[in-house]
């Protein structure tokens, strides 16, 4: 099999030493062990600039949905309401969510390229007092635009609700500022911008909001209460727990502080990204986002006009040459997506839009054939 570089959202490109890790089959019930998982524990909250007193963090198995999934069936009770603002497949999502589990909710839908609004939040607030919990998307992978959480945040609490972010393709790579924003429950996973491997997700809970949750629950393996009342006591998971996984997250938290945290890993993603934009644009290749909302981690691009080429095709030429994009999500346009968190460099860039160029010219070639014959 040919090694490629993945330019996608999670699982992305790991390190070596990051994979290393995972060769050892640890033992799940030590002193060791346990440490680990409340060494990650601690990170987490620091990371997240949330004080030991008010918040805590829970590691829950699974991808990042499962983790989404747990927050609003544990916390939203069946007396509550949630409020989902949607503008991409991941907001909808929390919807399916929530019709599976029975959870009362409305929705503010917003264009896939627009972010939502806070003052039409504070209206629907207003309007709905039924509603007791918010919750939405900061970084929507779909699209790639970073949606305003902090004035989202603002409205939701001064209106008194509990707001959730699922901030899953962001945390690590976007300073949040959790307690001081209020934000209630922060939810990411292990293979986004910390640079782990897929296995479990984590959220950042207001311990005081987590202890309201208690026995609210409707399902057993992803009851958060639950999970947190076990791992709370010296470190242990409720069920198995991913011991791999942990490792190669543990390496990965290490791997991010030398890096100089998330200030300079996130400097590290924009200047990434906006190469990538840059070389894109050169070659008459325009983002679906406009300037001023494209997040640092992902962006969607539309296809050159007049392209006669599938994505498959593209997809294919660039793998062969060291690198795997992803395919769009937008529903009104073709287009397609390239990543740029992970272990990936100013290098890895130039070295994509090398091989895009390339490509291109080889269509244009291949188009002037064909009108000769
Ligand atoms: C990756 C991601 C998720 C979780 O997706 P999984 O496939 O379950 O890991 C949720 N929300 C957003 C915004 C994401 O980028």
């Amino acid at each position: 099999m040919k090694n490629y570089k993945l330019l996608t959202p999670g699982p992305l490109t790991t390190t070596d030493t990051v994979k290393a890790e995972m060769l050892f089959d640890h033992c799940t019930w030590d002193d060791d062990y346990k440490q680990i998982t409340q060494d990650i524990r601690k990170k987490l909250l620091k990371l997240a600039h949330a004080s030991e007193e008010t918040y805590t963090a829970v590691l829950m198995q699974g991808s990042g949905s499962f983790g989404v999934e747990s927050v609003l069936t544990s916390v939203v009770g069946r007396e509550d309401k949630v409020l989902i603002i949607a503008n991409g497949a991941y907001g909808e999502r929390m919807t399916q969510i929530a019709d599976c589990a029975g959870i009362n909710y409305a929705t503010y839908k917003v264009h896939y390229n627009e972010v939502p609004s806070a003052q039409k939040v504070q209206e629907i607030l207003a309007s709905d007092p039924a509603i007791t919990h918010v919750t939405m998307v900061h970084s929507e992978t779909t699209s790639g635009i970073l949606n305003d959480i902090e004035s989202v945040a603002k409205v939701v609490k001064k209106a008194g609700r509990v707001f959730i972010v699922d901030a899953m393709s962001s945390f690590g790579g976007v300073d949040i500022q959790v307690e001081a924003l209020g934000i209630d429950f922060i939810i990411s996973s292990a293979n986004k911008c910390i640079q782990g491997v897929p296995g479990f997700s984590f959220i950042i809970c207001n311990r005081e909001k987590l202890m309201e949750s208690k026995g609210k629950a409707r399902s057993l393996s992803l009851d958060l209460y639950g999970q947190w009342e076990t791992m709370e006591k010296d470190g242990k998971w409720r069920f198995t727990s991913p011991t791999h996984v942990v490792l190669a997250f543990a390496k990965a938290l290490e791997e991010m502080e030398a890096e100089g945290g998330i200030e300079a890993r996130g400097a590290r993603y924009r200047a990434n990204n906006q190469l990538l934009i840059e070389r894109m644009a050169q070659m008459g290749i325009k983002t679906y986002i406009d300037g001023t909302h494209q997040g640092p981690i992902i962006t969607t691009f539309f296809y050159p006009e007049n392209a006669e080429f599938s994505f498959s095709e593209m997809y294919e030429y660039i793998k062969e040459r060291g690198y795997a994009i992803y395919p769009g999500k937008v529903t009104e346009a073709e287009t397609f997506r390239i990543g740029n968190i992970g272990e990936i460099y100013e290098e890895d860039i130039v070295k994509l839009c090398d091989i895009f160029q390339e490509f291109l010219e080889s269509q244009e070639t291949a188009e002037q054939m064909n009108c000769a014959v």
